[in-house]
C-alpha cells in the first residue's frame, strides 16, 4: 500500500493552542515525508525543549526530546551511528539561537546531512512569553517590560557567514511552499537549515498573522552569492521566504573513513578488542 499521512499520525493530539503555527510546520513535515517516500521506521526526529519540540510525539517516527539547546548534539551522534536514517532536529528560536546557538553555528560548518528546522516565532512560549533571541528591539514581554534593548538575532545572515550549505526561511502559514523547502534539506547531501516564522498567537501578539501577511513574500530565484543572499535576509520592512543559499560540498560522515562505506551500526564489532583502550585508563 502506498504511504499516506495517515501512516505518519499517531493516536495522541497536539496540545498545542488552536491555531498555532506548529500545525502547519508538522503538517508540512508529514507531506514532505510522504511525497519523498520515506517510511516512518526510516525518520528520527530529535527535538529540544519548547512548545516545538514538542512535535516528535505527535509524529510516528523515531523520536527524541532532548534538553534545551540540545537537538543537535544528539541528531549529531545519530547520524554518525546510523547514517542511513533520515535524522531531522527540531526546535524554537529560543532552543536553536539562544541555547543552541554554539551548536547550530558548528553545525553549519560541520555540514553533517541533517535537517535542522527552527520554529522560530520570536518568543519563549512554552514558558509564557518571554523574550527570546529574535524579538525585535523595543518588543514588550513579560520578562522585558521596558521593551527589548538588543537587536535581534538574524539566523538567515548567520547561517550564510558560517558557511552554511542550504539555507531556506519558510513561513508555517504556507503548507505547501514549506513543503517543497523541506523535500529540497532532505534531499540535499549536507546540513539542510530552515527557519520557518510561524505565528505564537497566545504569546506574541506583535507579529501576528497580519503583520506577517505584510512582509511575506516568495522569492523569485535563489540569490547568486551569498553576498546578495545576506543583503536579502538583513531586510527588515519584507521578509522573503524560499532558498536562500544551496551549495554541495563534502558531508562531515563522509569524510570519516571509518562509516564512509558501512554504518557503524551495521558494522561487525566482535573482533574490537578494547582491553588495551580500558587499561590505559587505570
Ligand atoms: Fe503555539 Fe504559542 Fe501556544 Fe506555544 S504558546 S502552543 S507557540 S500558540
Amino acid at each position: 500500500m502506498p504511504l499516506q499521512l495517515l501512516d505518519y499520525n499517531r493516536p495522541e493530539k497536539p496540545d498545542w493552542c488552536p491555531a498555532c503555527g506548529n500545525f502547519g510546520i508538522i503538517n508540512a513535515l508529514k507531506m514532505a515525508l510522504v511525497e519523498l517516500k520515506i517510511s516512518p521506521h526510516q525518520v528520527l526526529v530529535v527535538s529540544g525543549i519548547g512548545c516545538s519540540s514538542k512535535l516528535p510525539h505527535w509524529l510516528n517516527t523515531y523520536g527524541f526530546h532532548t534538553l534545551h539547546g540540545r537537538p543537535l548534539p544528539v541528531a549529531t551522534g545519530a547520524k554518525l551511528a546510523n547514517h542511513k536514517l533520515t535524522v531531522i532536529a527540531v526546535g524554537g528560536d529560543g532552543d536553536g539561537y539562544g541555547l543552541g546557538m554554539g551548536h547550530f553555528m558548528h553545525s553549519l560548518r560541520r555540514n553533517l546531512d541533517l535537517v535542522y528546522l527552527v520554529h522560530n516565532n520570536q518568543i519563549y512560549g512554552l514558558t509564557k512569553g518571554q523574550t527570546s533571541p529574535t524579538s525585535p528591539t523595543g518588543f514588550i514581554s513579560s520578562s522585558t517590560p521596558d521593551g527589548v534593548i538588543e537587536v535581534p538575532f538574524n539566523p538567515i545572515a548567520a547561517a550564510l557567514s558560517c558557511a552554511g550549505t542550504f539555507i531556506a526561511r519558510g513561513f508555517s502559514d504556507n503548507i505547501q511552499h514549506l513543503k517543497e523547502l523541506i523535500k529540497k534539506a532532505i534531499i540535499h547531501k549536507g546540513f539542510g537549515f530552515i527557519d520557518v516564522l510561524q505565528p505564537c498567537v497566545t504569546f506574541n501578539k506583535q507579529n501576528n498573522r497580519v503583520w506577517y501577511k505584510e512582509r511575506i513574500y516568495e522569492l523569485k530565484e535563489v540569490p547568486t552569492s551569498r553576498v546578495q543572499a545576506i543583503e536579502i535576509a538583513l531586510q527588515t520592512d519584507k521578509l522573503g521566504i524560499g532558498l536562500f543559499w544551496q551549495e554541495q560540498k563534502s558531508t562531515y560522515e563522509g569524510n570519516l573513513p571509518q562509516i564512509k562505506d558501512m554504518a557503524l551500526v551495521e558494522q561487525d564489532i566482535k573482533r574490537i578488542d578494547l582491553r588495551m583502550a580500558l587499561n590505559n585508563l587505570v
